[in-house]
């Protein structure tokens, strides 16, 4: 319950230096309430020589301390003279000034870190949340509005809630101190204003409330502003080429204008608190005031002295008190972005990993699909799948688009779990081992070709950084991706701009298979991985994968829209609609499938011809 709320997983383990931070800054507000009380009744005693009664000299905590002053002050007078005395009472001055922002800076000095380490936890946090959240969260949510919500969401979280948290400790523990000082002063006139403080508390929250509201939709829209400069930069040469720059400007006028206009309500409500403090701790100077005069002149129970000592203290008060409400209204905006932020922290991990999940590190017999059931949402993707995919086999998906394919290849990594049904390995559910086993027992090249900005080098290797550079260049040689790389201008070191932005489709491509061949897992899975290149280029990677895959006993499986990549396969499987409409190796489904036949017509490959049509190139 606890697990995800800010206090406890973010302020709490800090709490010791957070309590030494506000000892410090309570310190350094007792030295600017004992100064402020101090200094007139000091200066005015001594400028009387020391004869004349101070200002103050009523009953109380303040009145005590002062008339022990006093006292000394008059000591000194007498021994070391007027003047003197006035030096060191201005060098006690200097002595608690000092002190007082001494005290005051440390305390700002050793929270900065507690601070910054707070804030570098939630980011941690999130990022550890993005590295392990099923990919089907990320069908849902947008790109931008996760960027904007581990950048801006966790700099607002710092600045607006947890630096308020720290302030709000130094200004309670003040404020209690300054209650205690007036109760000591005058209880009737104390238990007065504590009737008046929930009065102005409730007041206080009504606005909150609604800036709470408003701060979360203000953040949402942030969010997806984010999201549409993210996808339109990433776009932009669709935006240029279809044009639409209209549309897209138009689109995010529109979330401009939202943010505007929220952003405009929400500070218009932030400064209200402003003079709404200002008018609530006037109103209750001018009660104090009716109310203390009631009990100095009626009453007779309380001395004008006492009163100014008291008024004094109430000055004191008000600052902390205006500051505590502003804190609470800076925490509550602020409560938006920490809402964005818990949504990310409480996400479902959907893919858990067993308790006691077991070890496996080789496939000895092979993978298979049982009575397999999938679905994104309320359509089933795939119905009932019995697949066996023996060890050092090279089986191939084929079929329309949309039948499911890429969705069987990527339960074998377990990134979704079946519905119902299981994947098993070497006849035990994947579902009893360790994600992180299963995931290293595959590599998987994937439609999208990612590569980060880095070298060529260091982008192959990522597949498995322990490999050796003869490794790599073996890889990238049976990728067809050694030739390209020696003519780039540094070779391997060559930088492969953002996203690979510097390099074309096909070396993209060539550079995600051989990343993935010198992982050399024991299963390969390639979904539509050379739909990028030629007719020629295809063949010989396929060829030069399937060859090694031969010697190392590697199961391949190969989703292919162009049939003439894996008419070589040990068996073929066409999915249509979630399900198997055939099964057979090319010749055999060439007789006896329809739907695989229709598919080579269309591609002017059949049984006959060994040789691909180098003109076709379909894409999905
Ligand atoms: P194929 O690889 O055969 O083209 P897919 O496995 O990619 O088919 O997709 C099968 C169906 O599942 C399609 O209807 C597709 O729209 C849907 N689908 C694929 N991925 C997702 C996803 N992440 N979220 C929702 N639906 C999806």
């Amino acid at each position: 319950m606890f697990k995800h709320s800010l206090f406890y997983r973010y302020v709490a383990p800090y709490t010791g230096r957070l309590l030494f931070n506000v000892l410090l800054r309570v310190l350094s507000a007792l030295f600017t309430l004992a100064l402020t009380i101090a200094i007139a009744p000091l200066l005015a005693l001594l400028f009387n020589t020391g004869q004349a009664e101070s200002a103050i000299s009523g009953g109380g905590l303040a009145q005590d301390g002062i008339a022990l002053l006093e006292h000394w002050v008059r000591i000194s007078v007498v021994r070391n003279g007027q003047y003197m005395t006035l030096f060191y009472v201005v060098l006690s001055l200097l002595a608690a000034y000092f002190l007082k922002n001494f005290c005051a800076y440390m305390g700002l000095y050793l929270f900065i870190p507690i601070r910054n380490q707070m804030v570098a936890r939630l980011r941690d946090d999130m990022f550890h949340k993005f590295m392990i959240l099923p990919l089907s969260f990320y069908a849902k949510e947008q790109k931008g509005d996760l960027i904007s919500r581990i950048s801006n969401n966790t700099q607002d979280v710092d600045t607006q809630m947890l630096n308020q948290i720290q302030q709000v400790m130094v200004d309670v523990a003040t404020f209690i101190f300054l209650i205690a000082a007036l109760f000591f002063i005058s209880t009737p006139l104390t238990v007065c204003i504590l009737i008046l403080l929930p009065l102005i508390g409730t007041l206080t929250s009504l606005v909150s409330r609604s800036l709470k509201r408003k701060s979360k939709r203000l953040q949402d829209t942030l969010g997806r502003i984010s999201s549409q400069v993210t996808e339109s930069l990433e776009g932009m040469k669709t935006i240029r080429s279809y044009n639409t720059t209209s549309y897209a400007l138009k689109k995010f006028k529109k979330e401009n204008e939202m943010f505007f206009s929220t952003n405009t309500k929400v500070l218009q409500r932030v400064y209200a608190s402003h003079p709404l403090n200002e008018i609530l701790g006037t109103s209750a100077v001018a009660v104090i005031l009716i109310i203390g005069g009631y009990f100095i002149i009626a009453d007779q129970s309380l001395r004008p002295e006492a009163f100014i000592t008291y008024l004094v203290t109430m000055i004191q008060m008000l600052p902390t008190t205006k500051n505590i409400m502003t804190a609470y209204f800076t925490y509550q905006s602020g409560k938006g972005s920490w809402m964005r932020i818990k949504e990310v922290l409480r996400a479902d991990e959907v893919i858990m990993e067993k308790k006691n999940a077991k070890e496996i590190h080789e496939i000895r017999n092979g993978i298979n699909f049982e009575n397999v059931c999938f679905t994104y949402g309320k359509k089933p993707t795939l119905k009932n799948i019995n697949l066996e995919l023996p060890k050092g086999r090279f089986i191939a998906l084929v079929g329309p688009s949309g039948g499911g394919k890429s969705t069987i290849i990527n339960l074998i990594p377990r990134f979704f779990d079946p519905v119902s049904g299981q994947v098993l390995f070497d006849g035990k559910n994947i579902a009893d081992y360790r994600i992180d086993n299963i995931r290293a027992l595959s590599s998987l090249v994937s439609q999208d070709t990612i590569l980060f900005n880095d070298s060529i080098y260091n982008n192959i290797l990522l597949g498995n950084p322990q490999a050796s550079r003869e490794e790599v260049i073996r890889a990238a040689k049976m990728a067809d991706a050694h030739d390209f790389i020696m003519a780039s201008p540094d070779g391997y070191d060559t930088l492969v701009g953002d996203s690979g932005t510097k390099l074309s489709g096909g070396q993209r491509q060539r550079l995600s298979i051989a990343r993935a061949l010198v992982k050399n897992a024991p299963v390969l899975l390639l979904d539509e991985a050379t739909s990028a290149l030629d007719t020629e280029a295809e063949s010989r990677i396929m060829k030069a994968v399937q060859q090694a895959g031969k010697e190392s006993g590697q199961t391949i499986v190969s989703v292919a829209h162009r049939l003439s990549s894996i008419r070589h396969a040990d068996e073929i499987i066409v999915i249509e609609e979630g399900e198997i409409a055939g099964r057979g190796t090319h010749e055999e489904l060439c007789q006896n499938n329809k739907l695989y036949r229709k598919l080579c017509h269309m591609q002017n490959l059949d049984n006959r011809s060994s040789v691909p049509n180098p003109g076709q190139n379909p894409s999905r």
